[in-house]
């Protein structure tokens, strides 16, 4: 197994980041992860305000997978993903969904314990660990890991964690796989900027598509397959992941047009991701039972 340091990290994804360590695939890679404020803010006395933008979301990486060139797809399959036993919130006026409604900065530290995260003396919730981070270097340009895009990125959609595979667009030869990011848990929307931000450790497995993508990230759950697209707004994101959908199953499955599109309207979930990022986040699902009979893959 291959292990990836914190800090070997990077604030950007670029087609110019030079790769920490090259793996081939079929490959585990275990990456060790900073939280989303480079662990910084250790106490309910350190404020959001005391640390800098530029140290805001490390993503841990990247790392070059042999092989892979633009055209391909990256599977990461997400085999563990370990928490460390504190996390920490923010909440900051003007930031985040209700913003609006705060007037004073706070930091919460949120213990973990026995597999709950300690929200106060009367609410403990279960953590689900997840990866808020995780992407492949754009084609062109620098993307700041707080940005999600067809790259992947910061998506801070709760279904990418243990037991799931995200398939991510190489544009890059290497692809230069990297993520950071965890939440111990979190809820859809991420209303507040944040989740119960966190160190941690993932693991992953990594393959290589040759020759086919898709225009947006995919995911597949032991349940259901999802396109996760990002936009300014949140309606322009719901189009992008409805569109990615309509072509990943018409490209696999006979359906006519008319026909599939039904089919999304009755079966499928169109679900908020996050709305707090520089894009929005949407995705949009179809249960694996429901398509059973076309044997879908990558
Ligand atoms: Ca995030
Ligand atoms: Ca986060």
């Amino acid at each position: 197994m291959h292990i990836i340091n914190d800090e070997q990290a990077v604030y950007v994804l670029s087609p110019k980041n030079q790769p920490v360590a090259e793996v081939k695939p079929g490959d585990v890679i275990k990456f060790i992860t900073m939280d989303c404020f480079s662990n910084q803010i250790k106490t309910e006395r350190d404020l959001f305000s005391s640390i800098g933008w530029a140290t805001i979301n490390p993503a841990t990486g990247p790392v070059a997978i042999a092989g892979a060139e633009p055209g391909d797809t990256l599977a990461v399959k997400i085999d563990d993903i370990q928490v460390a036993e504190q996390g920490v919130m923010v909440t900051v006026p003007e930031m985040g969904a209700l913003g609006k409604i705060l007037s004073t900065t706070e930091t919460k530290i949120v213990p973990i314990k026995d597999g709950k995260a300690i929200f106060n003396d009367k609410i403990t919730i279960p953590i689900d660990p997840m990866i808020g981070v995780i992407g492949t270097a754009p084609e062109k340009e620098d993307i700041p890991c707080g940005t999600p895009g067809r790259h992947g990125g910061n998506m801070d959609t709760k279904l990418i964690k243990k037991g799931s595979t995200v398939y991510l667009p190489v544009f890059v030869p290497g692809a230069m796989l990297a993520m950071g990011d965890l939440h111990a848990v979190m809820g859809d929307g991420e209303v507040s900027i944040c989740g119960v931000e966190i160190p941690g450790q993932v693991t992953v497995t990594v393959d290589l598509i040759k020759g086919k993508q898709e225009m947006w990230p995919i995911l597949e759950t032991p349940l259901a397959w999802y396109t996760i697209a990002s936009a300014e707004d949140l309606d322009q994101a719901a189009d992008s992941a409805l569109n990615a959908m309509v072509d990943f199953l018409g490209k696999r499955a006979d359906f006519k047009l008319n026909d599939l599109v039904s089919l999304l309207s009755i079966a499928g979930n169109l679900e908020i991701s996050q709305v707090v990022d520089p894009l929005k986040t949407v995705r949009m699902g179809i249960a694996k039972e429901i398509v059973q009979n076309y044997n879908l893959k990558f």
